[in-house]
């Protein structure tokens, strides 16, 4: 273990161990023995000493290198050189993914040999999570964590290694002797912090800017063993910023133009590798342009050398619209304006740190943001707005660029009667704010003047609460202000386009498609700016509400997770036909459908991306896992990119049925053939329409009566126009219309009963048709979407099952001992012949004596409802509208294809509802 005491024995060191380890300006001196020398120290007599000593060791190095010691505001002896400006500079940034190894260097400095421009000054952040590395060695010696030690031997390593793989012969030495010593300083720095147990922030920025210096001079090293003549600069000789009292610096230009035309006047190279990140205060301390700063550096460089443009390298292929790893169909933006990328920065995209664009907008320099690893993308410009014009006709859409979010906020709401009309009390809320030194990401003010909220980071909001209970104490005590509330676990969803906020329409489809995913707002604020529109949202509901907001304007797709529940005989068809409908529907419609999960009673079958139908059934054989609803509901919803979900249920179970309450108030859509919801308890029903009504979350069961004919549908569209129902009458089972169909003369009922069952027109127990539960069930739906307030047991039903047959153990002894009852039904048949009628089983809902039936009873022989064939289900609507001749549906009402195209016009329609295009 490397100890204090060692690294102050080197006779190099000359600083006593006293003013190492009680002395924060000794902490200064010790940095000024790296190969960045704090320049204010450089007058100080002991400072001067191991100046010189760096001097004498520096002839066995490259001049190059020793470059980083050259006194920049001393330089009497060298001429001056003056500094080309202008468009023969090419300016490159290469963030930390793109010098993250030894291979990626090398890839770096290809780009570099590669770019024939006259001139190239070449910004380069530190290795990827060196910097990360950096802080945390801070963070390990205050708080007195020996192992910063350990640390700090694996930083050096991982430069050591990158200079091992890519260096050799004298550039290989002058870097790990460089590396070496600057280490072992760093050693001794940390030990003191150690000791000390605090780092000042000038410390803590000298100490983190290491990566930059290391990974500059590598990369100048490697583009020299390649020929090219090229000198790397340690920016905190050039740039100079002030720091502003929100944690963030402001570039001195002038002064840092006369630095670069100095440094320039001592090294002129047509290739410069400069430091990211870092920079030196006026007074020559050591800084750092804060976390992500190489962006800004690489753009101050473009416009103090007023370069043609600023080309800065990552890992994506650009700006996205939003950000790729939580919105995974988000598309790459061609071209940006300076603004509309400012804000998107703002607001998170960390693609870009936000102060990038301001220097280069002074000069109007264009950024171009490229993916290192994919050459062949073009990437993303951002420039003056002129270039975007022509996009401007191509509707709503084109006025949103792009989408960002910021987490871990909360809100402050100052709330009370008495702050209308009184002038001060915006400006005492943020005066109390700024001297805790919160930083306020965004303000919202609703005109009544009654509050006023804002939004600050989670970990500043309790100061902040403090400070303005204490500021305004006196007028929350006489009622004046009701209340300073907190409002924490927020985040911020900002939509950003130029022009977007003035441009009618563009806030209402925002805030629809918020709605529409189930979301609450909790506070907006769109900036007269007019580039954004700023909605404040539940943490939880940030990743959500991202994506419904961007699929609703950039993917144009209504895209809905869709889970089947009972992949049956009716969920299998359903699957099926969804397997060959939905490519059409997204190249034809814009409706993406992706079944995310298809679950049966014992096996679940769960996808991220969703299910391949073409395979479903293999697929739920050989990959399914045991089925546990709540984990399958939770998979379809929360599955991280799908704006909205339905739930479709193919099963006939109350069970299932019983969740619908729980899924529409998570926002989760039902779509349904199963009638056990509506036709259950009035009480549960009730609550489920209501729900339903108040949110904008769909539930619609179209196929639970007549399967695909439009009977529900018809039913609404009769009310919501204001029509009024007088009456339903109507054959709703298409066994019993097949059974009377075929019942006449000559032919024994349980003789066609047999038949059907044959046909499998039955259910296995002939005598669940022919009690009438099932047409019973159908009478109450009705019934109820008429408005009537009836309970099942309402419903008188006539069962065709023989009172001494309805304890019968078994189907079969059923359909045996059937015959034996024959004679009754003949009967009435036969007195209905006699009278010119037929017999038909019928549900009845009577809305004018607010009462439901189901029974056998007589058509004259050329009533509709006697013409029918097949299983044909018919009803018959009579209203105020259609009373002389009611309005008829008719056509097949059972059978798995029409039941389950029934469920899938229900999810087109939830589609539309959710503004798909018609
Ligand atoms: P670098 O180290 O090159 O500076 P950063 O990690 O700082 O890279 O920035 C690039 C990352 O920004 C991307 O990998 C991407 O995940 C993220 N990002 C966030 N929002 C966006 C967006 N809207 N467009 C592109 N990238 C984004
Ligand atoms: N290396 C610095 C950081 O990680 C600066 C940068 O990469 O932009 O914050
Ligand atoms: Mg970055």
């Amino acid at each position: 273990m490397a100890s204090f005491s060692s690294a102050i024995s080197n006779p190099r060191h000359v600083l006593s161990q006293k003013a190492l380890a009680h002395d924060a300006k000794h902490m200064k001196i010790c940095a000024s023995h790296c190969s960045a020398f704090p320049l204010h120290f450089q007058r100080s007599p002991i400072c001067r000493m191991s100046f010189i000593s760096r001097l004498e060791r520096k002839e066995t190095r490259k001049p190059q290198i020793s470059a980083s010691v050259t006194d920049t505001t001393v330089g009497k002896s060298s001429e001056k050189v003056k500094l080309p400006k202008g468009d023969m500079w090419s300016v490159h940034k290469f963030g930390g993914t793109c010098v993250g190894s030894s291979e990626r260097i090398k890839n770096v400095a290809d780009i570099i040999l590669n770019d024939d421009s006259e001139r190239k000054l070449v910004v380069v952040s530190a290795m990827s999570k060196v910097t990360d590395m950096m802080y945390d060695l801070i963070y390990k010696a205050q708080s007195r964590d020996e192992s910063y030690i350990s640390a700090l031997d694996a930083v050096l390593e991982k430069h050591r290694s990158t200079a091992l793989d890519l260096l050799d012969g004298d550039e290989l030495g002058s870097f790990l002797s460089q590396l070496h010593h600057d280490i072992s300083n760093l050693k001794a720095m940390l030990r003191a912090i150690y000791i000390a147990g605090h780092a000042t922030e000038s410390f803590t920025d000298f100490v983190v800017g290491h990566g930059e210096l290391w990974s500059a001079q590598l990369l100048s090293s490697l583009v020299r063993k390649n020929g090219v003549d090229c000198q790397w600069m340690d920016t905190r000789e050039v740039l100079v910023v002030n720091p502003t009292s929100s944690n963030q610096v402001d570039p001195v230009y002038a002064e840092s133009e006369q630095r670069l035309e100095k440094w320039y006047s001592k090294n002129q190279a047509k290739t410069i590798i400069a430091t990211g990140f870092i920079a030196s205060t006026p007074q020559n301390i050591p800084t750092t342009l804060k976390r992500d700063g190489s962006d800004f550096s690489s753009a101050i460089m473009g416009a103090l050398l007023r370069a043609r443009q600023v080309t800065i390298w990552t890992d994506v292929d650009g700006v996205y619209s939003a950000d790729p790893r939580k919105v995974s169909e988000a598309v790459i933006l061609k071209t940006l304006s300076y603004q509309e990328a400012w804000e998107m920065s703002y607001f998170g995209a960390n693609v870009l740190h936000p102060r990038t664009i301001i220097p280069v907008m002074r000069y109007d320099i264009p950024i171009i943001i490229r993916n290192i690893f994919n050459l062949s993308a073009p990437g993303t410009k951002i420039c003056r707005a002129a270039a975007d014009m022509d996009e401007v006709a191509q509707g709503l859409e084109s006025y949103v660029k792009g989408f960002a979010t910021i987490d871990n906020l909360a809100l402050v709401n100052v709330e009370g009667t008495g702050m209308a009309g009184v002038p001060g009390t915006a400006s005492a809320i943020f005066d109390a704010v700024k001297a805790v030194g919160a930083n306020v990401i965004m303000i919202s003010q609703a005109s009544s003047e009654h509050s006023v909220c804002f939004a600050v980071p989670d970990k500043e909001v309790k100061a902040v609460a403090e400070a303005l209970q204490s500021r305004f104490r006196q007028a929350l005590d006489a009622g004046r202000l009701s209340q300073v509330q907190v409002i924490p676990n927020c985040s911020i969803l900002a939509a950003v386009g130029q022009k977007m906020a003035s441009t009618p329409g563009v806030s209402a489809t925002l805030f629809n498609a918020l709605a529409k995913a189930n979301i609450n707002v909790r506070a907006i604020a769109q900036g007269c700016s007019e580039y954004n529109i700023t909605v404040v949202l539940k943490r939880e509901d940030c990743i959500r509400g991202l994506r419904a907001v961007h699929s609703r304007f950039y993917l144009s797709r209504t895209t809905i997770a869709v889970g089947i529940i009972g992949p049956g005989l009716i969920g299998g068809t359903l699957l099926d036909q969804l397997r060959d409908q939905t490519a059409t529907l997204k190249e034809e419609f814009n409706i993406d459908l992706r079944v995310m999960g298809i679950t049966g009673s014992r096996t679940m079958l769960l996808s991220d991306s969703g299910i391949d139908l073409a395979r479903w059934r293999e697929l739920l054989k050989e990959e399914g896992e045991k089925a546990v609803l709540e984990k399958f509901v939770h998979h379809v919803h929360e599955n991280h990119f799908i704006p909205n979900t339905v739930l479709v249920d193919c099963t006939a179970d109350s069970g299932i049925a019983s969740h619908y309450n729980d899924w529409l108030r998570k926002g989760i859509h039902v779509v349904t053939p199963n009638k056990k919801a509506n036709s259950g308890p009035l009480d549960q029903y009730l609550k489920l329409r209501a729900l339903q009504r108040q949110s904008y979350t769909h539930y619609f069961y179209e196929a639970t009566v007549g399967a695909g004919l439009p009977i529900i549908s018809t039913l609404r569209g009769l009310l919501e126009t204001g029509d009024r129902i007088l009456r339903i009458e109507g054959i709703f089972s298409g066994t019993l219309s097949y059974i009377f169909n075929n019942f006449i003369s000559g032919r024994t009922f349980s003789e066609v009963v047999a038949e059907a069952k044959q046909a499998g027109y039955t259910e296995p127990d002939p005598r669940d048709d022919l009690s009438g539960t099932d047409v019973r069930r159908k009478v109450i739906i009705l019934a109820r979407e008429s408005g009537l307030k009836l309970e099942l047991s309402d419903i008188p039903v006539e069962s065709l099952v023989p009172e001494p047959l309805r304890a019968c153990p078994s189907a079969e002894e059923f359909m045996q001992k059937l015959p034996q009852f024959d004679h009754d039904l003949a009967t009435k048949r036969q007195i209905a012949e006699d009278a010119g009628e037929v017999l038909r089983y019928v549900g009845v809902v009577d809305v004018i004596k607010q009462k439901g039936e189901v029974q056998l009873r007589t058509y004259k022989k050329d009533h509709p409802f006697a013409q029918l064939s097949g299983s044909d289900n018919i009803i018959a609507f009579t209203t105020r509208r259609y009373k002389e001749q009611p309005l008829i549906v008719r056509g097949p009402g059972a059978g798995a294809e029409v039941t389950a195209g029934g469920v899938f016009s229900d999810i087109l329609r939830l589609a539309s509802y959710l503004g798909a295009p018609s």
